[in-house]
């Protein structure tokens, strides 16, 4: 069973391109072989602990959208700031097997700390904080510096292989799981929430597969099972760049609502994702449902594709 999700973040509209990853995902979990009586679910959850980026009425567009575009899902909407106790668990149990320790670093020092004179920044965590003494903790904390929690994974490496990249493998560095104003951070969040939401294959925007090798070292470290994963190519602009808002100007935007302003519908709209993914031919207009049959994982193109706003 491929259960799988779609885990918006309520923090903007989405775009084509954040859409035709919805269908993507939507598409693996309905065209998964039933097992027994009932197929694949698809869940969608809302990753909304980021109460500075979070903006009222865009959960209530997401949803909007999706339905829109006729991709249903099962269960009620999951919201990660209602499911608080389950991060903090992990967080202690983490914590009672020593994996982390607070890190009082800002941003800036982190930047200050990791460029190099001569190459090229990385923003891996240089571990300052890894081996402060408790007579440095104190006087930091007395300082009024909030900590943040970091887990011990610096040079652990996972691997995995995606359905789409093939065969990806990636090393760590000590990354924040829980931020220093409290609130668990998205790498925590979202291994907790795929492992208690039975998620068995991820699927999402191949922005994100830098991420996995450091959520599978938390799966492992929390005793989680881990889901398979299939990350999908996103969409451009036609400079070539990720499909952003600027893309859209004077042409009538990149969201749905644009689209439909500008005198599409809904099908026609689902078409060019479709004949993207080379599952329609140009012009057809067709429905999600309409698409399942013709979805074949194997064989979804492993390029990007580019959005051209006259069609
Ligand atoms: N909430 C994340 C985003 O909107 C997606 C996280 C995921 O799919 O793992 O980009």
């Amino acid at each position: 069973m491929r259960d799988g999700r779609f885990a918006p973040s309520p923090t903007g509209s989405l775009h084509l391109g954040n859409l035709r990853t919805a269908l993507l995902a939507w598409l693996f979990a309905r065209s998964a072989e039933p097992v027994g009586t009932s197929g694949a679910r698809f869940v969608v959850r809302m990753e909304d602990m980021d109460r500075d980026r979070f903006r009222e009425g865009i959960e209530e567009e997401q949803l909007a959208d999706l339905r829109c575009l006729g991709l249903d899902w099962d269960g009620p909407v999951v919201r990660q700031t209602e499911r608080l106790d389950l991060y903090e668990e992990a967080i202690s149990h983490l914590d009672e097997a020593g994996m982390l320790y607070p890190c009082y670093c800002t941003r800036r020092e982190i930047r200050k700390a990791v460029s190099a004179p001569h190459g090229p920044i990385s923003m891996s965590y240089p571990g300052t904080c890894r081996r402060l003494t408790s007579r440095e903790r104190a006087g930091l904390e007395a300082a009024g510096r909030k900590p943040s929690l970091r887990v011990r994974a610096e040079g652990l490496t996972a691997s995995f292989e995606d359905r789409i990249l093939g065969y990806r493998e990636g090393g760590s560095d000590d990354f924040v799981v829980r931020r220093n104003d409290g609130s668990p951070a998205y790498q925590l969040t979202v291994v907790v929430d795929d492992a208690e939401q039975g998620i068995r294959e991820v699927v999402r925007g191949d922005d994100l597969a830098d991420s996995t090798p450091r959520q599978l070292i938390l799966h492992r470290m929390l005793g989680l099972s881990e889901p398979g994963y299939a990350h999908v190519p996103l969409v451009l602009g036609p400079d070539g760049e990720r499909l952003a808002k600027r893309h859209g100007e004077r042409h009538g935007g990149i969201t749905l609502s644009d689209r439909l302003r500008a005198g599409e519908r809904p099908e026609g709209v689902l078409g060019w994702m479709a004949l993207s993914l080379g599952l329609a031919e140009p012009g057809e207009s067709l429905t999600a449902e309409d698409l399942i049959p013709r979805f074949d994982p194997d064989r979804l193109p492993r390029e990007p594709a580019v959005w051209r706003p006259e069609g």
